[in-house]
């Protein structure tokens, strides 16, 4: 039996700082970036295969997930996020893995609901999931106060969508969960849409005529190199580029401005008013210079990257019985230590390296 081992298990202790300062809610990194947006994963584990993400060859019945106790509890995550809301952050997305695996995230979305900013703003706490269980989910996430939802869904073909999920999972159950999110009032539902060229990019306009002129915005992005198991080529990325020439070729399209300083999607419109479509170039134009993301993984560890090598254990911190100021010590000195800019430095990094660092998977650092 052979057990290829994909979970990063280097990790670096979070160090306390000597003199903790009190959180402002105005840190910045190394490259004045603030601390605004973070990714919880819930779970490591999945019901779908994804090619692209948890390939089955390593993903498989061998594999070994996470023990439920090395999992973060809900109310440890709710503690930092606590202490990661004193410091800036304003938006939490939960992510896995599959986040709606994790038993009982209703809870956990409940605490996290009644969060607010230091200034009295609740905060934007939206979900990433796979669509799988949305249509059963829907209304308990809605009454537990989950106020968005981005769905990932890379066909519409059923057959496209069968072979990339690896699950033979139908497509028509994920398309009711989308309805279901929209009818039980989750509002600006977003589906992302990861075009791997060869394998989905096909799809790009019949995706993009279903949702014209629907309630759910189609956003497409770029395949990455993230973690180490999906055997990325860069000639299997289709670039935003190529999406939207692809779209305007048939519908003709406009660039429109971003909601907000950072917002990670190009937004282009249909010029007919048919709506929009967003494009997310995390190759061929990064957007490190605006990164204001931090992604917690399942186990307690903060990665000031999706594509860091090294996670710095909160855990530790919490279940040694640091007090609070201890952690959000540790979580400003960290923050205030990053100079991450993984995507601009792509090229120069893999030309230079001869063995690449391990990354971290997608699945367990969440999306
Ligand atoms: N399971 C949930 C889902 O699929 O929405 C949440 C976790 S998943 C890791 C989060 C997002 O990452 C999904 O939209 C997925 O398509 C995207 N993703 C995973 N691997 C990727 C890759 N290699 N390149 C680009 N996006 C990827
Ligand atoms: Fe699972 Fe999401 Fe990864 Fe697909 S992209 S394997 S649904 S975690
Ligand atoms: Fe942020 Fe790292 Fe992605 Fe750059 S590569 S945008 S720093 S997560």
């Amino acid at each position: 039996m052979k057990i290829i081992p994909v979970t990063d298990v280097r990790h670096k202790a979070a160090t306390i700082p000597a003199l903790a300062e009190a959180p402002t809610g105005l840190l910045t990194d190394q490259l004045t970036r603030p601390l605004r947006d973070l990714r919880i994963s819930v779970t490591d584990r999945c019901n779908f295969r994804c090619v692209y993400c948890m390939p089955k060859q390593v993903f498989d019945k061998n594999y070994v997930f996470l023990p439920q106790t090395d999992l973060l509890s809900f109310e440890e995550i709710l503690r930092l996020a606590t202490l990661f809301v004193a410091h800036g952050v304003e938006k939490i997305r939960l992510t896995g893995g599959e986040p709606l695996l994790r038993k009982h995230i209703e809870k956990l979305i409940a605490q996290l609901s009644r969060l607010t900013t230091p200034e009295g703003r609740p905060l934007d706490l939206t979900l990433t999931t796979n669509g799988a269980l949305l249509a059963k989910k829907a209304q308990s996430l809605k009454d537990a106060g989950l106020r968005r939802v981005t769905v990932s869904l890379d066909s519409l073909d059923d057959t496209t969508f069968r072979r990339m999920n690896d699950v033979d999972f139908p497509v028509t159950d994920v398309l009711h969960g989308i309805d279901a999110a929209h009818a039980v009032g989750l509002s600006s539902i977003k589906v992302n849409m990861v075009v791997k060229g060869g394998v989905n990019d096909q799809e790009i306009l019949p995706m993009a005529r279903h949702f014209k002129g629907s309630p759910f915005i189609l956003r497409f992005i770029e395949y990455m190199d993230v973690g180490a198991s999906n055997g990325w080529q860069m000639d299997e990325v289709i670039s935003s580029a190529q999406v939207i020439e692809r779209i305007h070729a048939h519908m003709p399209l406009a660039p429109i401005e971003a909601n907000y300083a950072g917002e990670t999607a190009a937004r282009w419109r249909y010029l007919d008013g048919g709506g929009e479509v967003g494009v997310i170039s995390s190759v061929t134009q990064s957007f490190c210079h605006e990164c204001t993301r931090a992604r917690l993984s399942t186990e307690g560890k903060l990665f000031t990257c999706l594509f860091a090598t090294q996670g710095h254990d909160l855990r530790a911190l919490l279940r040694a019985g640091h007090t609070d100021a201890d952690i959000s010590g540790a979580i400003s000195h960290l923050w205030r230590a990053r100079s991450d800019r993984y995507s601009e430095l792509r090229s120069q990094q893999t030309a230079n390296l001869e063995q690449p660092l391990r990354r971290v998977e997608m699945s367990y650092i969440g999306g």
